[in-house]
Order: structure tokens, then sequence, then C-alpha cells
């Protein structure tokens, strides 16, 4: 039986109520309780506090379908969009979690009972790991279980020891995927090749039972908790025997009536899958409050937003696009998330007055670059160009890098990074003289600046840019 993406958030909201899980509405993209996080990034982040023991809920036991990007920050994701078939900016993590409640062996159970027994999925389509020291839940997926030792793994730290931050709740992983057939180019997990779309991690298991104290020393909890992710993109692929996240029912529909903008039948076209990606992040980031700016969140949403722009303007749509895409986007989501709909308006504004001040550079920067690029020797963008682009006409620097990724290119970062802190240079030699001079003339917040007035840290794009 194929499940559409919003029967499968239904049937595992339904499986982990049936079994003692409160349904907790997903929590807003601005984490309200963690100012260093950027976004909610995960499931658990609207609970960190419950972990924590900091804060109390009337229940141990929720089930949520939580809206979360990565498109900054410790996780980003942004690169990949486009390039992998399953990474998105924008995504919903399904996730059941315990609050010292059960443990390993339910965690586990739960599970592997959805996707065997709810959506049918063939035990010898999924392969399991455990952290390499975790004995006990090796022995649960092996022993009780019976998942076949052939398609079991024991993988170290990096990928299977998860922690909230350097210190506090920590613990072993499992994480589960799924194998979509040699058609597909990739290896098991903990092979050289696990990079590529074959194996798709789908749920990842969190067993938190440490506490690690500032000396690095691991002390048990005294109740472990569990927390749990899986991409409903994802397993939405698997369930409607598809090998790309862009090919569920959800994205089919968006990349459809994106490719109608641009007159175009080739839904198979990268810039559409983005597109298709980056209409979700933005409206959702936009209902959740935030706004186009020039640093912080709102840089973030500035950045997706132009990428997204810049694509439509690589397959031609001569017109503001970008916010005919949120009447689908509604029609697709606005019923698991009234706040969508009920923002509607707003998003669409937000979206065409951004969308109609970045066409006003756009096409200018991208001749420059084209001319630059047409005397380019070797496969470098120098740092004054990609300098220039960004200060002059409002490129972010993952912006050109997306471009000169498309034509096998690279930028200069040392040579943006200088020509950044010259310019920071000037802009403060400015200030001073204005500071004693003021009155006198009015430099009225004038620095050399055509085009727009970025104002960012070069530290705060650089390290959006290389995280
Ligand atoms: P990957 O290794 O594939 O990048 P991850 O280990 O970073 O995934 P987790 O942090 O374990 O992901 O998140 C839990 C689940 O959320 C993953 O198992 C996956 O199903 C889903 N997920 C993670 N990142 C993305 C993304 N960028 N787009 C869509 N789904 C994602
Ligand atoms: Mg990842
Ligand atoms: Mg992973
Ligand atoms: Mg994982």
């Amino acid at each position: 039986m194929t499940r559409t993406s919003a029967e499968i958030r239904t049937a595992f909201q339904q499986f982990f109520a049936e079994r003692g899980h409160e349904v907790v509405p997903s929590g807003s993209l601005v984490p309200g309780n963690d100012p260093t996080l950027l976004f909610t990034n995960a499931g658990m982040v609207p609970f960190k506090e419950v972990f924590l023991g900091r804060e109390d809920r009337p229940y141990q036991r929720a089930v949520s379908s939580q809206r979360c990007v990565r498109a900054g920050g410790k996780h980003n994701d942004l690169e990949n969009v486009g390039y992998t078939a399953r990474h998105h900016t924008f995504f919903e993590m399904l996730g059941n979690f315990s609050f010292g409640d059960y443990f390993k062996r339910d965690a586990i159970r739960y599970a592997w009972a959805f996707l065997t027994e709810v959506l049918e999925l063939p035990a010898e389509r999924l392969w399991v790991t455990v952290y390499e020291e975790d004995d006990e839940a090796a022995a649960l997926w092996l022993e009780d279980v019976g998942v076949d030792p052939a398609r079991f793994s024991r993988i170290g730290a990096e990928d299977n020891f998860w922690s909230m931050g350097d210190t506090g709740p920590c613990g072993p992983c499992s994480e589960i995927f799924y194998d979509h057939g040699p058609e597909v180019a990739g290896g098991p997990p903990g092979t050289p090749e696990e990079d590529g779309d074959r194996y798709v991690e789908i749920w990842n298991l969190v067993f938190m039972q440490y506490d690690r104290g500032g000396d690095g020393a691991l002390t048990p909890l005294p109740k472990p908790s569990i927390d749990t992710g899986m991409g409903l993109e994802r397993i939405a692929a698997v369930a409607q025997g598809v090998t790309n996240n862009f090919d569920i029912d959800l994205f089919k529909r968006l990349v459809a009536a994106a490719a109608e903008l641009a007159g175009t039948q080739d839904t198979e076209d990268s810039s559409l899958r983005v597109i298709a990606d980056h209409i979700r992040a933005c409206a959702f980031l936009i209902v959740d409050g935030i706004l186009p700016s020039n640093e912080g969140r709102g840089y973030v949403l500035r950045r997706i937003i132009r990428r997204a722009v810049r694509h439509g303007y690589k397959l031609g749509i001569a017109e503001p696009f970008f916010y005919r895409l949120v009447g689908p986007l509604n029609q697709e989501m606005g019923e698991a998330f009234p706040e969508l709909p009920a923002a509607q308006a707003t998003v669409e504004r937000v979206l065409r007055q951004e969308e109609e001040r970045f066409r006003e550079t756009l096409e200018q920067g991208l001749r420059l670059l084209a001319d630059d690029l047409a005397t380019l020797e070797g496969d470098t963008i120098p740092g004054d160009t990609v300098f220039k682009l960004y200060d002059t006409f409002g490129f972010p620097v993952d912006l050109t890098a997306d471009v000169a990724r498309e034509q096998g290119l690279h930028l200069d970062m040392a040579g943006f990074e200088s020509a950044m802190s010259a310019q920071r240079e000037r802009a403060r030699a400015a200030s001073t003289f204005r500071a004693e001079y003021g009155g006198a003339a009015d430099f009225g917040g004038t620095t050399h600046f055509s085009g727009y007035e970025v104002k960012e840290d070069a530290a705060e794009v650089i390290g959006l840019y290389r995280d």
C-alpha cells in the first residue's frame, strides 16, 4: 500500500499514541530555550529542558513531527541540496521520546515494529548500526529483534555517539538505514562508499544514558532517556518506492508548480528541486517570525531566498516568482501546519519584496561574474570578485559558491577575507572621522557601498559559509 507523506506522519503519531505517547505539536523553528542554537534542527530541541530535568511535563513519553532547518550553525545541509537525493534545508523530523521512562529495549522494538509491521518494509532492505562499544544495543538487535548479522555493523563515536554539548546528557546511537538497491550508487554504513544515496539513513535512535562532566568523565544518568529522529521525506521516499526525496508526493507537486512558473517540462532539473526545497525553508522561517536581514537568522533566510531567486533566474523566469509557490506549499502542508495558511499573505509579501530587491542587482552581478570568468586562468574565482559581488551586488558568498560549483570552480576565500577586513578598516576610519568632524559634513552613514548596505561581520558570513 502506498502512503502519502501526510498519512505517514499520521501513522507515526498514531502508532506512538497507542503506546502511551503524548502527541505534541511541532514547535517553532526559532528555539525558545536556547539562544546558542540558530534554528531548531532536531525533534528533541523543544524537549531539551525536559531531558535536562529542568522542566516537568505531565507525560513521560512524547511523539512529534517537528519542523527543522539545517542551513547554518552546527548542522548545515544547504550545500547538499540539489546534490544529494536525501538532504533538505527544511524537513520534518518524526520522533518518539522517553523522559526517564522506557529505554533501549522498547525504543528498538518500537522502531522495528513501525518499519516492518506498519510500513511493511522488508527486513532484508534494512541495515542497522550501533556504537562500537554498545553491546547491550547489539544484543537487542541481533538476539531480541533478530536482525541479520550480515546487515549490522558497529560504528565509532563520530557517527554513533551523541552529545547535547561539551558537557551534559549524551549516549550511544543506533541508526537504521534503508538499502535502495544496487541501481543506486553507494555502500553500506562504515564503508568508504557510504556517502552515496544507496544506503540512506532513515532513523536515528539516541540512548541518553550518561552525563558528561567538565572533566570529560561519564556518569550514568539515574533515569536514562530516549530521543529518536526519522526524516519524514526520507521515509516517505522509501514507502513510496522512489530513490530520491524530490520524487515523493509532496515534492513532486511543488516541483511541478515551479516547473509551470518556469515554463519547463524537465522536472528533473536540479534548479527546480532547489527551489522546491527552499520555498519550504523560507516560508516557515517567515511563519516563525524571521525577516530577511543582514545578520544572524535573518541573514540565513536572505541567503536561502536569494539562492532560490538565482535558480529561478537561471531557469529563465523573468518576473518575481518565488512568492507564487506559497499557495502550492499551503496545499501540501497547510493542514498539518495551520500557522502557514494563517501567515500566507505576510509570507508572500516578504518573499516578493526580497526578490524584487535582489533582482535589481542580480543580473548585473551575474554579468560581472561572467566577464570575470571569461578571462579567468585556473579554477579559482578571485577573492576581490567574490567580495565585489557580495558588497555591491548583494550576493551572499554561498550563492557565488553555488554558481562556481556548477562550473567546477572554487572561491578564493582567503582573498575574500582580506578584502572584507580591508573594507572594515575603511569603515572604521570613516566612522572615526565622522565622530571627530560630526556636524561639519553629513556623512549620514554613507560608506562607499552602492547597492546594498551590507553590515555583516566577516567572521559571521564566513562562518556560515564554511560550516
Ligand atoms: P545524514 O548522515 O544523512 O546527514 P544525520 O545523521 O545528520 O543524517 P540526524 O541528526 O541523525 O541526521 O537526524 C535524524 C534523522 O533526520 C536522519 O536519520 C534523517 O532521516 C533525517 N535528516 C537529517 N538531516 C536531514 C536533512 N538535511 N534533510 C532531510 N532529512 C534529514
Ligand atoms: Mg547530516
Ligand atoms: Mg548520519
Ligand atoms: Mg544520524
